[in-house]
């Protein structure tokens, strides 16, 4: 097998990895840098929610990958499927073996949709269940919130690492939002069914969704996992984990549900990952400058990254500006300045027109980028959401240039 060599190979052609080739082909000739990615579309992820909400539709969230990425870096439409960073090597799904200068590393999270028994049938066939965390779910969300004509609603949060920790509880505000306009409120019961121990990390943001949940008279039940869905009966099956032999068995009419979620594979199973601890499995960095301890020339950013902040496009938006700074300094010989502060954003969608903005960082530090107070929900930050993040992140994100 012949070996290509490339200056910078980059795995994954989601947000991290375009918005890293954007930025490296500014450095180095276009086409000895190649992209591994073999999906031939590219999500806007973060519309997904407003999809559920039939505030988007689904393909104003994609974009073919050809017309996202640059033209002239070199694109391998094969999957990583072996690192082996002691020869500077990754082998592809297809046997293609790729040498490196310097690797990227960004293939996002994997989501196992099998991990709760029952979830894929339900999800085929029971129009009811549905999940914001696809791109053609999430339409299938909006179709069961306005088929939902009263009963019981349930909305999940899983017992893994998500990517965009406010996701599972946006759909709930817009879908609770939908049904108290169409009448159907007074014959609903709403319930979260959360993994977490609170409705938010950070006091000054919980403090603002408590009150929304007590407005919106959702009743919360954390420290909850789904195990299992049995679409047949109607039942969906929660574990206490604080007392895992307590099994409780809730009847719905309505389930959003938020899937078990893993570091990749390819991830995972290498050299690259953390080898124990709360992030096993997930791609090793130093959470400053993002650089694998191990090999220098190697760095990783986005949601497969072992970062103690909350997996967003946001955060890879701050991450790849270190992670190109870094490297060129590698790459001069100079030691490292960029650091990578743990910021992360997550804007929580609270109803129709009004959403509450976190920003933070490391340590759940506030790092609002508003000179006004974003715990409080605001018309101004949904506006933000819907018409003003995409346009940042197709004209200046996937550019380089946010
Ligand atoms: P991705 O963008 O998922 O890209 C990973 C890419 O790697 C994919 O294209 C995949 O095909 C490819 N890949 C996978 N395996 C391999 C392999 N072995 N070899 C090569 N390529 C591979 N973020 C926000 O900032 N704000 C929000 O409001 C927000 N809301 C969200 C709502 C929902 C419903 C969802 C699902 C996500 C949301 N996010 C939000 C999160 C955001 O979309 C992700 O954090 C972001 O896309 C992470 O970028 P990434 O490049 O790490 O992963």
């Amino acid at each position: 097998m012949s070996t290509e060599q490339f200056e910078v190979v980059i795995v994954g052609g989601g947000t991290a990895g375009v918005d890293m080739a954007a930025r490296l082909r500014r450095h180095f000739s276009p086409a000895s840098i190649a992209l591994l990615e073999p999906s031939e579309h590219h999500y806007y992820q973060p519309l997904w929610t407003l999809v559920g909400g039939g505030e988007a539709t689904k393909e104003q969230s994609m974009h073919l990958e050809k017309d996202v990425l640059p033209h002239d870096i070199t694109w391998i439409k094969e999957r990583a499927a072996e690192f082996v960073p002691s020869e500077n090597l990754v082998v592809t799904d297809g046997g293609r073996h790729l040498t490196y200068r310097f690797l990227i590393v960004a293939p996002g999270i994997k989501i196992d949709w099998a991990a709760i028994p029952g979830l894929p049938e339900a999800l085929k066939d029971d129009p009811r269940v549905s999940s914001n965390y696809d791109y053609n779910l999430a339409e299938k969300t909006w179709r069961a919130v306005q088929n939902f004509k009263g009963g019981q609603a349930l909305f999940t949060h899983p017992a893994t690492p998500v990517k965009c920790g406010g996701a599972p509880q946006k759909i709930m505000y817009l879908a609770e939002d939908y049904w108290r306009i169409h009448g159907v409120r007074p014959n609903a019961k709403v319930d979260g069914f959360f993994s977490t121990g609170g409705i938010f990390p950070i006091p000054a943001y919980a403090k603002t969704l408590n009150e929304v949940l007590q407005r919106k008279e959702i009743t919360m039940h954390f420290r909850r996992d789904l195990i299992e869905i049995r679409p047949e009966t109607s039942e969906a099956v929660f574990r206490n984990l604080d007392a895992p032999d307590e099994i409780e068995t809730v009847r719905y009419d309505f389930m959003h549900v938020t899937p078990k979620m893993f570091p990749p594979d390819v991830v995972a199973k290498s050299p690259f990952a953390v080898a124990d601890g709360p992030t096993k499995g997930w791609f090793k960095v130093d959470v400053k400058t993002l650089q694998n301890p191990d090999y220098p020339n190697v760095f990783a950013l986005g949601d497969s990254a072992a970062l103690p902040t909350s997996k967003t496009g946001a955060a890879v938006r701050k991450q790849a500006v270190v992670v190109e700074k870094n490297l060129m300094s590698v790459m001069k010989g100079e030691s490292l300045t960029a650091e990578y502060n743990g910021y992360t954003s997550c804007p929580i969608v609270t109803g129709y027109g009004k959403l509450v903005l976190a920003e933070f960082g490391y340590d759940d530090k506030i790092m609002s980028s508003f000179p006004f107070d974003t715990t409080k929900e605001r018309w101004s930050m949904y506006m933000l959401k819907k018409h003003g993040l995409p346009v940042m992140y197709w004209d200046l994100m996937m550019k380089g240039l946010a």
